[in-house]
């Protein structure tokens, strides 16, 4: 199955993807996480990525077009996979379709998680991430175990640059204005399924499913 995840920062597209990615075996392809990982490692892509990352805005089309386009050709992804964080713009969706036709390939679905804005920044900037496997908590609603690790790997959580409230605003601005025309976008192809993510974790995944016909 091929997947793309749409929905704002915080709505819980990774959480989801992670989990969809277990039930389904397709891998879940994040360019938030190929981006960090670059930064970590220090590549010309991570340092380019940087200054976009922690300003709030998005990484230049071509950048991430390029990137996704050579992920989506390897093997893994060949038979399916589940999309976090991308297409984030009307010429990213363009370019993905073109991809994928190159591949003889389509789109399935395109799951929209829908948060109500004053949710989302509450929810990020309680947002912890693990450095040893990326695990995501939220101190609040998923919290980390009793001595503040990753309950998964026991790694070291760490709250991402890009949380901060201020950066937090301005993503969620460049959400609505170059993310959201992506929902009529995909509505008009009829692959739109639109769930609430107002909801627990579980309850999400279950909703999430029963919009693919997995229930
Ligand atoms: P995420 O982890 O999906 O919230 O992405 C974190 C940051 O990585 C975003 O705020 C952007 O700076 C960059 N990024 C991730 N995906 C994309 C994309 N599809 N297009 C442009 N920038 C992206």
């Amino acid at each position: 199955m091929r997947l793309i995840l749409l929905g704002p920062p915080g709505a819980g597209k990774g959480t989801q993807a992670e989990s969809l990615s277990a039930t389904l075996g397709i891998p879940h392809i994040s360019t938030g996480d190929m981006f960090r990982e670059a930064v970590a490692a220090g590549t010309p892509l991570g340092r380019e990525a940087k200054s976009y990352m922690d300003a709030g805005k998005l990484v230049p089309d071509e950048v991430t077009i390029g990137i996704v386009r050579e992920r989506l050709d390897r093997p893994d992804a060949r038979s399916g996979f589940v999309l976090d964080g991308f297409p984030r713009t009307v010429p990213q969706a363009e370019a993905l379709d073109e991809i994928l036709k190159d591949l003889s390939e389509k789109i399935d679905a395109v799951v929209c998680i829908d948060v109500p804005e004053d949710k989302l920044v509450r929810r990020l900037s309680r947002r912890r991430v693990c450095r040893g496997c990326g695990a995501i908590y939220h101190l609040e609603t998923k919290p980390p175990g009793p001595d503040g690790r990753c309950t998964v790997c026991g790694g070291e959580l760490y709250q991402r640059d890009d949380d901060t409230e201020e950066t937090v605003r301005r993503r969620l601005e460049v959400y609505r204005l170059q993310t959201e025309p992506l929902i009529r976008y995909y509505e008009k192809r009829g692959l739109l399924r639109t769930v609430s993510g107002d909801k627990d974790i579980d309850s999400v995944n279950r909703d999430t499913l029963a919009a693919l016909g997995r229930a």
